[in-house]
C-alpha cells in the first residue's frame, strides 16, 4: 500500500505538470482515481480486518461458590489464616502482575451473577433473581407467611437478551464459552450457550453443578456414557472412564479451542467457568494428598476429609489456571490477552460443608466475613477480584490503553454486572451503542489506579426468594451498599440492619437502632434503586400481594 502510493506521488513529482488552464488535468485524474481506488481498497480491507482500536484477547475466569479467602492471594490487606490453608500459587502469581479487588462483589447464587455478566444488568432489572434449572418449576422455597415473586423468570436468560458475546463477536472477537453456564433452563435455547453468542461451547448446559466430578463416573453420565441430565455433564465423552478430574478435562479442552481461536486471527473471548468448586465437593485426586490426614498450617488441627477435598478442588481451578497462562505464553500472545478473575458468589458455608475449619465455628468458613452463599451478609457477596495482562509489558501500545499496575491493590468497588462493561471497554465497544439493553454496570478500568478515585455508588442486592438452608441471612433480602454503609431489609420479618463495613466487616454489630438518621438515608437509597431497577417483590401469602420494603 505504502509503495503503491509512493508509486504515484514519484510519478506526479517526475513529470511537472504544465500551467493548469481549467479543471483536472488526466494525470490528476488518474492519480486522483488511483489513489481513491486503494483507499476504497484499504478501507474495505480495514474494515473486514482491522478492529477500530488494539484489540485485547479477554479471559474471563468465573470460579463457581469460590469464597472471599479460599486463595493464596489476601483481599483483606492481610493474610488469613485459611489463606495460609489453601494453595493457588498461580493466582498469587498473576495477582503480583496485577491489580488486586478488595471491594469486589457478586450476587448471592449462581444463575443472577451470570446472567449480569453476560447482559450487564443487576438482577433486579434482568428478573432472573434465583438459580435457574426447570423453566416450569420454581426452584425457591417459601416461608411461613411469604413466596417468591409470581413472575420471575424461571426460564432464566434467553437469546432475546443482548449478551457480552454477542457484542463482541460484531466486532470481531471469537468467543469461547467453557465450563458451567447455568444461563437458561433446560430446554430452552438459553440452555446452550452457542444461543447466547458464543461460537463454542465446553461442556456448558443448564445445570449448575456436575453430576460428578470424576472422568471415572462419566461426570454424572449413565454407566454406558449415555446422557443423564439434568446433572451429567455434556460432550466430554473421550474422558469417559479415565482417572480425569472435570477441571483437568475442561482445562485441556479449552487449550484445543484456543488454538482454534488463535489460527483464525481473530481476538478471542474466553468466558472460563470451571464447575468446581461447587458441590459436589469431591477430592481432585491430583491435589489430594497435599491436605488429606494433614493438620491446617501452623496449628494441630487435623483438616476434616470435607475440608481437604474441597482444598484439592481449590488447588485444581489453580492448575487450570496455570494452564490457560502458560498456554498464552506459549503462543507469544500473553501480553496481548487479559485475565480477569473472580466467583460467582461467597463461599459455601452450609449443607454439607457445615464442618467446625480451624475451630472457628460452624459455618465459618468465609471468617471474619458473616455466613455464605445465599446469604444476605458479606460472606454469601463478597468475592475474590483480580484484573491482570497474562504479562506485563509496558512499552506495549496495547497495555497503554488499558494500564495495570502490577502487585497493586485497589479498593474500587466491583460488582458482577460490571464486567460488560469493562469488556466492551477493554474492546473498543462504545456500550452507548449496546441499545438492547439498559447497562447498570460501570467500566471500572480508569478506577484501578490510585490517583483515580471512583465517586460513591450504590451497589444493590435484591434475592426475594428463600434459597433452602437454614443459618443467618437465608431469607428473602434487599440490601444496599453505599460507602462503607451497608443496610439490609429482611421481606419475612420486615426488618431492617445496619452495618458499617470499613469499622466491622464482620457485620456484628447492627446500627439500625443507634443511627436512625444513617438508616433512613440508606432505606431511602434501596427503596429508590429497587424502584428504579423494576424489581420484583415476594408475594405476601396470606393476602397474594406483593411486600415491598417499609
Ligand atoms: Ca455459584
Amino acid at each position: 500500500m505504502v509503495v503503491l502510493l509512493r508509486y504515484c506521488t514519484m510519478k506526479s513529482e517526475s513529470n511537472p505538470p504544465k500551467q493548469r488552464k481549467t479543471g483536472l488535468r488526466r494525470q490528476d485524474l488518474i492519480r486522483w482515481g488511483a489513489l481513491m481506488l486503494l483507499g476504497l481498497i484499504f478501507q474495505s480491507t480495514a474494515w473486514a480486518a482491522i478492529p477500530p482500536v488494539d484489540q485485547p484477547n479477554i479471559i474471563v475466569f468465573l470460579v463457581d461458590d469460590l469464597g472471599w479467602q479460599d486463595t493464596s492471594v489476601a483481599f483483606s490487606g492481610e493474610e488469613t489464616a485459611f489463606q495460609k490453608h489453601y494453595r493457588t500459587p498461580h493466582l498469587k502469581q498473576l495477582a503480583n502482575r496485577g491489580v488486586t479487588l478488595t471491594n469486589a462483589y457478586a450476587h448471592c447464587v449462581c444463575s443472577p451473577t451470570r446472567t449480569s455478566i453476560l447482559t450487564g444488568q443487576n438482577p433486579a432489572r434482568h428478573r432472573v433473581t434465583n438459580w435457574t434449572l426447570y423453566s416450569d418449576r420454581d426452584q425457591s422455597g417459601k416461608t411461613q407467611n411469604i413466596a417468591a415473586p409470581t413472575n420471575w423468570r424461571k426460564e432464566g436468560l434467553q437469546p432475546e437478551n443482548q449478551t457480552l458475546p454477542q457484542l463482541l463477536k460484531t466486532i470481531g472477537y471469537y468467543t469461547i464459552h467453557c465450563g458451567k453456564a447455568h444461563w437458561g433452563a433446560m430446554n430452552t435455547p438459553g440452555s446452550n450457550p452457542e444461543n447466547l453468542g458464543f461460537d463454542k461451547n465446553i461442556a456448558g448446559h443448564s445445570a449448575g453443578a456436575p453430576g460428578s466430578y470424576q472422568g471415572l463416573d462419566n461426570f454424572g453420565n449413565h454407566e454406558d456414557g449415555s446422557p443423564n441430565p439434568p446433572w451429567g455433564v455434556p460432550d466430554l465423552e473421550k474422558y469417559y472412564g479415565t482417572a480425569t478430574h472435570l477441571t483437568d478435562a475442561l482445562a485441556m479442552e479449552v487449550t484445543a479451542a484456543l488454538d482454534v481461536a488463535i489460527d483464525s486471527g481473530k481476538p478471542f473471548f474466553l468466558y472460563m467457568a470451571p464447575y468446581a468448586v461447587h458441590t459436589p465437593i469431591q477430592a481432585h485426586p491430583r491435589f489430594i494428598d497435599n491436605y488429606r490426614g494433614q493438620k491446617y498450617s501452623g496449628s494441630e488441627i487435623l483438616i476434616p476429609e470435607e475440608e481437604a477435598c474441597y482444598a484439592s478442588m481449590v488447588e485444581g481451578y489453580d492448575a487450570a489456571l496455570g494452564t490457560l497462562m502458560a498456554k498464552v505464553r506459549d503462543a507469544n500472545i500473553a501480553d496481548k490477552t487479559l485475565i480477569l478473575f473472580t466467583s460467582d458468589n461467597g463461599g459455601l458455608s452450609v449443607l454439607g460443608r457445615n464442618t467446625t475449619p480451624r475451630g472457628t465455628g460452624q459455618n465459618t468458613h468465609n471468617w471474619p466475613l458473616r455466613e455464605g452463599k445465599g446469604s444476605a451478609y458479606e460472606g454469601g457477596t463478597r468475592v475474590p477480584a483480580i484484573l491482570s495482562w497474562a504479562t506485563p509489558d509496558r512499552g506495549s501500545r496495547l497495555q497503554q490503553r488499558i494500564p495495570i499496575v502490577g502487585g497493586s491493590t485497589c479498593n474500587t468497588q466491583f460488582i458482577s454486572e460490571d464486567i460488560f462493561p469493562t469488556v466492551c471497554q477493554w474492546a473498543g465497544f462504545d456500550i452507548a451503542n449496546a441499545t438492547g439493553n439498559v447497562i447498570d454496570g460501570v467500566a471500572i478500568t480508569e478506577y484501578l489506579s490510585a490517583t483515580q478515585k471512583q465517586a460513591q455508588r450504590s451497589l444493590l442486592f435484591h434475592y426475594p426468594h428463600v434459597w433452602g438452608p437454614q443459618g443467618e441471612g437465608y431469607q428473602p433480602h434487599s440490601a444496599l451498599r453505599y460507602g462503607n454503609w451497608k443496610v439490609i431489609y429482611f421481606y419475612g420479618p420486615q426488618r431492617w440492619e445496619l452495618y458499617h463495613l470499613e469499622q466491622d466487616i464482620g457485620e456484628a454489630q447492627d446500627l439500625a437502632l443507634t443511627e436512625p438518621t444513617q438508616l433512613a438515608a440508606m432505606q431511602s437509597r434501596l427503596i429508590k434503586e429497587l424502584k428504579n431497577h423494576g424489581a420484583q417483590f415476594p408475594v405476601d401469602i396470606q393476602t397474594g400481594k406483593a411486600r415491598l420494603p417499609q
